[in-house]
């Protein structure tokens, strides 16, 4: 290609890279729904920035590169900032943090800098004026000259002071984000699938689109909040003093707003490094969403000498977190069958990259999930990763629909076994019938006994029971027991060693207290926490297996739901002929500490409240010890209440145990009761 050729090519990418961006502006800040993911959108805006740089002839003053956000939209009434409101120039390593540094030192020529980090929020930055101390306007940012008025709308915001709270009547503008926690966001999202509506991408869209409606009642209707970060314009009057950012922080905060608590003086690069790292790794820990951290220069007066480009200021830089959501192709979806034969559609994914990993499937959850969402093969789809949980897709983006979109059907048949698929009343899932028959169930189902939550068998993954079960050497979790070292050793890729080490950690599990078992059995309904309230009433496997319906609703938490679904699973012969072989091998089937009594103790069936303190027993080893015998403890007094135990210093329910004529028992009396006085 000749140069002329290539300039012009070079051309035309240019302009439509400009098309292209201006478009998913409009989506983004105008219309708070974008079409692209966050990371795709900073790619086409890269790839312009790295052609301009290029071009410098090239470059007009109406790029994106050169102008902030979007112009404001018509419906609502424009303000001029007093002083225009930036972007921020990004950097995603600590290379490009480094090189940020060197520039700001080189510009101050070599004088000494000091940083404050803070953290990024992930919302849409707003202007608060004040004239006279006296809340005004409020505005989006706009196009960074030009922003929207929604003063009637931030006037919900309750963490939006009416009047400053300063003693001097200051006119100020107020730079700051507003956002929506995560827990609300999700709500809100949930509210909109149940009602049909389309859902937001993210909390940063759902805060601008609640922030921008033309009702304020609907603003005032969506949780949102703000923290404030700076200063844009100052009267004089504001205090000429100010020299450095955190001492503005310090004067916003004392006239009232919400400042964000972990901001940080940062007298090195290093510590602003460090404190990325640190938010990098936390950033789960806050209920609202940060898209990483904003490195400031503290002075006022070195700001002022670095001053700005057309876009982003020269005293500044946002460090971002890998992207979390990234658009891409549903290429087929299909079904898994979990161990209670649950079928989960899953999407398969156009593999994309995601939080620093390459993702290719996502989960859907059930059939409602995928038609609230109206996810289709072929769609493309904004998927997303927080923290470790799976990739999730988050909603559709229905512009890019071609027509050819195929809807997904939840098969008749179980895709493992061919057995038939159900989907009963009141429930969510689909499940496959097979049961033990079904190949998929038998593994998942020993994989759950396994896992580190249960008898954490280590080594004993998906590939190994794979194998296990493709041998014949395992069809049930008490085949688990009968292992032999020649036939673990015989198995493909399984040394002599590495059997050996499988055989001892199996011996290991046996002596995993009962809790982990009954939760490790697989019995519907019943969670960590309900093994674990069941294993501490009932002591022994043996009085688990033989309880009545009554008896298991008298542990606290057990509902209906839960015991019908613990009586059906020792009714099952099978089940019952497993628990038995994993006595027999010598598995644990006691809850420590936990013995049970040889004959039914007196408190067996009663309810028992304790107050006050006793001298052979903390409250913990008291209740303890009720529970053992088959009692129930109960923390307040009532007419079924059969004995309130009175220690030392007893509260209010002794009184109430005698205004109703309760039994009440001294600690003498009690340790009688309890069989060992
Ligand atoms: P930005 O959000 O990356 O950074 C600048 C903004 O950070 C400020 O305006 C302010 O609102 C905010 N901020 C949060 N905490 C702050 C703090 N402590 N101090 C100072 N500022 C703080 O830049 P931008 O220009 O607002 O928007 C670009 C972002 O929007 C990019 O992440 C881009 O991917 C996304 N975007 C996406 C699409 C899309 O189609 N998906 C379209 C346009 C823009």
């Amino acid at each position: 290609m000749g140069e002329v050729d290539e300039l012009r090519a070079t051309e035309e990418r240019i302009r439509k890279l400009r098309e292209e961006i201006e478009f998913h502006n409009y989506r983004y800040y105008v219309l708070d729904d974008p079409v692209v993911s966050d990371a795709e959108y900073d790619a086409l805006m890269r790839e312009l920035v790295e052609l301009e740089a290029e071009h410098p002839e090239l470059v007009t003053p109406d790029s994106p590169t050169q102008r902030v956000g979007a112009a404001p939209a018509e419906a609502f009434a424009p303000v001029v900032h007093r002083s225009p409101m930036m972007s921020l120039a990004n950097v995603y390593s600590v290379e490009e943090l480094r090189a940020f540094d060197a520039r700001v030192r080189k510009a101050l020529s070599g004088e000494p800098v000091e940083y404050v980090a803070e953290l990024k929020i992930d919302g849409l930055a707003v202007s608060l004026v004040y004239e006279d101390g006296r809340f005004v306007r409020g505005a989006t940012r706009g196009d960074g000259t030009t922003g929207e008025d929604v003063t009637h709308n931030l006037r919900t915001i309750r963490s939006i002071p009416m009047r400053l709270r300063l003693d001097r009547p200051v006119s100020i503008d107020v730079r700051g984000e507003v956002y929506m926690i995560r827990r609300e966001f999700h709500k809100l999202n949930e509210e909109r699938r149940a009602s049909g509506e389309p859902l937001f991408a993210n909390p940063r869209n759902a805060a601008a689109g609640s922030l921008r409606q033309l009702d304020p009642k609907v603003t005032a209707a969506r949780p949102l909040d703000i923290f404030v970060y700076g200063v844009g314009y100052m009267s004089d009057m504001g205090g000429g003093a100010l020299a450095t950012h955190l001492e503005s922080l310090g004067l916003l905060k004392e006239a009232g707003f919400r400042i964000n608590p972990n901001t940080k003086r940062c007298p090195t690069i290093d510590e602003v490094m460090d404190y990325c790292r640190l938010w990098g790794e936390r950033r789960d820990t806050l209920d609202y969403e940060i898209d990483g951290v904003v490195v400031k220069v503290n002075s006022l007066a070195q700001q002022e000498r670095l001053g700005t480009t057309a876009r982003t200021p020269r005293w500044a830089v946002a460090y971002k977190f890998p992207a979390r959501q990234a658009t891409t192709t549903v290429r087929d979806i299909v079904v898994q069958v979990g161990r209670t034969g649950a079928l989960t559609p899953v999407a398969v994914l156009d593999p994309v990259e995601l939080a620093g990993s390459t993702v290719s499937r996502a989960t859907l959850h059930n059939e409602d999930i995928i038609r609230a969402k109206d996810i289709r093969i072929g769609d493309t789809v904004i998927v997303e990763k927080g923290g470790d949980v799976i990739p999730e897709v988050v909603k559709v983006v229905t512009d890019r629909r071609t027509g050819a979109e195929r809807m997904f059907e939840m098969p008749a048949k179980c895709p493992e076994c061919g057995a038939d698929v159900v989907r009963l009343e009141g429930e969510a899932a689909s499940r496959c019938v097979g049961g033990m028959a079904c190949p998929a169930q038998v593994r998942e189902g020993i994989l759950h006994f396994a896992s580190r939550d249960a008898m954490d068998i280590e080594g004993m993954g998906p590939s190994l029971v794979a194998q296990l079960l493709d041998a014949g050497l395992v069809r049930d979790v008490a085949d688990i027991y009968d292992l032999k070292l020649d036939d673990v050793a015989s198995l493909e890729r399984m040394g002599k060693k590495s059997a050996e080490n499988l055989l001892t950690a199996i011996k290991r599990s046996k002596s995993r207290p009962l809790h982990r078992l009954v939760f490790a059995l697989g019995i519907r309904h019943v969670g960590e926490r309900s093994a674990r309230d069941l294993a501490e009433h009932f002591a022994t496997m043996g009085r688990l297996a033989a309880a009545t319906y009554d008896e298991l609703r008298d542990v606290p938490e057990v509902g209906p739901k839960v015991a019908e679904s613990i009586l059906a699973f020792f009714r099952e012969p099978r089940n019952r002929e497993i628990v038995r072989r994993l006595a027999e091998a010598g598995v644990n089937m006691e809850e420590a500490g936990r013995a049970a009594p040889s004959a039914p103790s007196p408190l067996a069936g009663k309810t028992v409240v304790l107050t006050g303190t006793l001298e052979r027993f903390t409250r913990k080893q008291a209740e303890e010890a009720v529970l053992a015998r088959g009692g129930k403890v109960s923390s307040s007094v009532s007419r079924n209440t059969d004995y309130v135990v009175v220690g030392a210093d007893p509260g209010s329910k002794h009184d109430r145990a005698r205004a109703l004529g309760v039994t009440v028992l001294d600690e003498r009396e009690f340790v009688r009761l309890l069989g060992e006085g």
